[in-house]
């Protein structure tokens, strides 16, 4: 358990509201924005990325430094706290003197053990606000990890980013959610406030607002949502960044569920994990339809017979000795690799018909 504070005062059943660009573009852009969201919708942290990690050096990567005093006009002016992305203790201390005490550490910065010290230790004995995003890897060990690191170095205020994942299966969205990972974060961790980014999440704005409504059920504490001027002009993440207009209108339309709603929560997360698995079983299913296709082409070329009883008798030992490791019923195992084996003959037998 870990000793957290809020990171911003909120009435009961409020959520913590981040938006803002991407980048930081140019004091203009930086500017405009900020007043177009604040004469809109009430936020709680306008975010902006000064040092972008970027796959190619060939694509803006910020401003850096020359960005700070653009972000702490921003806090004069709308009396409103910036977040920004921070991958080093020099860019901590560099935020520091411009008066800005809000940051995230970045999916590629999580990852990095030896960075997040560094940064934990750089920022022990202020009190800065550190919100940690997933690492890009599924991997909830590294993410805690990265909470123990700032709790030992005294930081309290703090909270979780859930932005997706980079996965190996592809999901419609640019980054797997992989709900189960910030569910079980939340089981654990219960006193970590967890946000959702669905902008890095969806890749496309038309994402986004499934993505907020569903994380909002799935009782997410809060929401960071890319939001830019002009989104057509933008330097990084074109595809993802709305105006504050349809920032607006997005917030109007999302059912936030109140309080007293949160006793569905608990049946909610358990059946996005199951609808997640189900995902993962029909993917895992296609993938072994296609290497039995390709078996049959193979049985063909080198007139092997489609039906080799002792390798079907070894698939089922393993199954079953499987099953019995995980104390499953094996009656309904064998059952369900019987109808399997059975829908394997029959694509085989189309493919050779096929080849014919
Ligand atoms: C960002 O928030 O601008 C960003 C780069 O995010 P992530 O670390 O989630 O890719
Ligand atoms: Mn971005």
């Amino acid at each position: 358990m870990f000793d957290i504070q809020p990171i911003v005062k909120l009435a009961k059943g409020e959520r913590v509201m981040i938006a803002g660009p991407c980048s930081a573009e140019s004091r203009e852009q930086v500017l405009e924005t900020a007043s177009q969201l604040f004469s809109l919708e009430k936020i709680s942290l306008f975010r902006c990325g000064i040092w972008k990690p970027r796959s190619s050096p060939t694509y803006f990567e910020g401003h850096g430094m020359k960005a700070l005093s653009w972000l702490r006009e921003v806090q004069k002016i709308h009396a409103v706290p910036v977040c920004i992305e921070i991958a080093s203790a020099k860019h901590l201390e560099a935020a520091l003197q411009h008066d800005i005490r809000n940051f995230w550490i970045g999916a590629r910065t999580t990852v990095n053990p030896f960075v997040v010290q560094e940064i934990a230790e750089a920022a022990q004995g202020t009190d800065v606000a550190m919100m940690i995003k997933n690492p890009i890897s599924p991997d909830l060990r590294l993410w805690i990890g990265a909470f123990e690191r700032m709790s030992k170095a005294g930081i309290t205020k703090m909270a979780a980013i859930h932005r997706g994942f980079s996965t190996y299966e592809h999901s419609v969205y640019r980054n797997n959610p992989l709900w189960n990972i910030p569910i079980e974060l939340k089981r654990l961790h219960q006193e970590i406030p967890i946000f959702c980014d669905p902008s890095h999440m969806a890749g496309k704005k038309e994402y986004i607002f499934e993505i907020a409504q569903k994380t909002l059920f799935l009782d997410a504490d809060g929401l960071m949502i890319e939001v830019h001027a002009h989104p057509e002009q933008s330097l990084s993440d074109k595809p993802q960044q709305i105006t504050p207009l349809e920032y607006h209108q997005l917030i109007g339309k999302l059912s936030i569920p109140l309080p007293g709603e949160k006793q569905d929560i608990q049946l909610k997360r358990s059946r996005e994990i199951i609808d997640e698995l189900d995902r993962d079983l029909c993917g895992i299913l296609a993938k072994r339809f296609e290497i039995v296709a390709d078996i049959a082409a193979y049985k063909k070329g080198k007139n092997i017979s489609l039906l080799q009883i002792e390798r079907w008798q070894q698939v089922m030992e393993n199954v079953l000795h499987q099953c019995e490791q995980k104390q499953m019923n094996k009656a309904f195992m064998q059952k369900l690799m019987e109808v399997l084996h059975e829908e394997t003959i029959k694509i085989q037998e189309e493919i050779l018909k096929k080849l014919e």
